[in-house]
């Protein structure tokens, strides 16, 4: 140990730097424009200081998937850096809309009709209106949150035409155990006949071949931040 050095930090900015050019790689191979993919680093659980090195390191769009600790979390952040984009990328329980529409600038996880109604209704309360990704559950995982690929097409159509949402992609995350191209195929191909130009899919451990099949957006956290919760140091 040299008493006289800082802390040790944990290196953010390095990871940053580490997976964007995977990213750029990943978009290169796939012949996709450089840029086309968006980095959401996903920062749940994680406390301001590894936050604070990411938007150091310039990073801008960050993904939260609890509305209450994103709610804590992120005034003070914006109020340093106004052209945060905050996605919500976790499930959203109708007594919070109120809470999440002030919060966030993107709600990734759209997943039924009873949260896409109370969405239309903040929005109509508020003059607000929030990009929107429907969350598809590709895999048809009974514990999981998202609309099943048979009712994708419908329930597109109810959040855009009847509801006048402003639907911009859809979401989703594959089984754990299973190949995750499979189910990034299965979103590209129900965003494709659905007339929307947004994908969010792929993590840390999958987000090129995510890339590889249309990713437009991929949320990569641990791979940024390290290990979920962070040990404080
Ligand atoms: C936590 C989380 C991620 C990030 O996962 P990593 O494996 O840490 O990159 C991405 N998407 C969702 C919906 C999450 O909840």
């Amino acid at each position: 140990m040299n008493s006289h050095s800082a802390k040790p930090q944990f290196d953010v900015a390095g990871n940053l730097t580490a997976v964007r050019s995977e990213i750029a790689r990943a978009e290169r191979r796939a012949g996709r424009d450089a840029g086309s993919v968006t980095l959401v680093a996903v920062s749940k659980f994680h406390g301001p200081d590894r936050v604070r090195q990411a938007l150091n390191a310039g990073q801008r769009v960050f993904g939260e998937n609890r509305v209450q600790e994103a709610e804590g979390k992120w005034p003070a952040l914006r109020a340093d850096h106004p052209d945060i984009v905050l996605h919500l990328i976790g499930p959203l329980q109708t007594n919070k809309v109120k809470h999440a529409v002030a919060t966030f600038d993107v709600i990734e996880s759209v997943d039924r009709e009873k949260l896409a109604r109370a969405l239309a209704r903040e929005f109509g309360e508020t003059g607000k209106s929030l990009a929107l990704f429907i969350q598809i559950n590709t895999g048809e995982e009974p514990q999981k949150a998202g609309i099943a690929p048979a009712d994708a097409d419908a329930f597109i159509r109810l959040c855009r035409d009847d509801l006048a949402l402003d639907v911009q992609g859809l979401m989703c995350i594959p089984p754990v155990d299973e190949e995750p191209s499979l189910h990034f195929a299965l979103l590209a191909k129900i965003a494709k006949r659905n007339g929307l130009a947004k994908l969010s899919m792929g993590m840390s451990a999958d987000f090129e071949t995510a890339i590889a099949l249309g990713a437009t957006h991929v949320r990569v956290g641990t791979a940024i931040f390290g290990n979920r919760p962070a040990p404080e140091i």
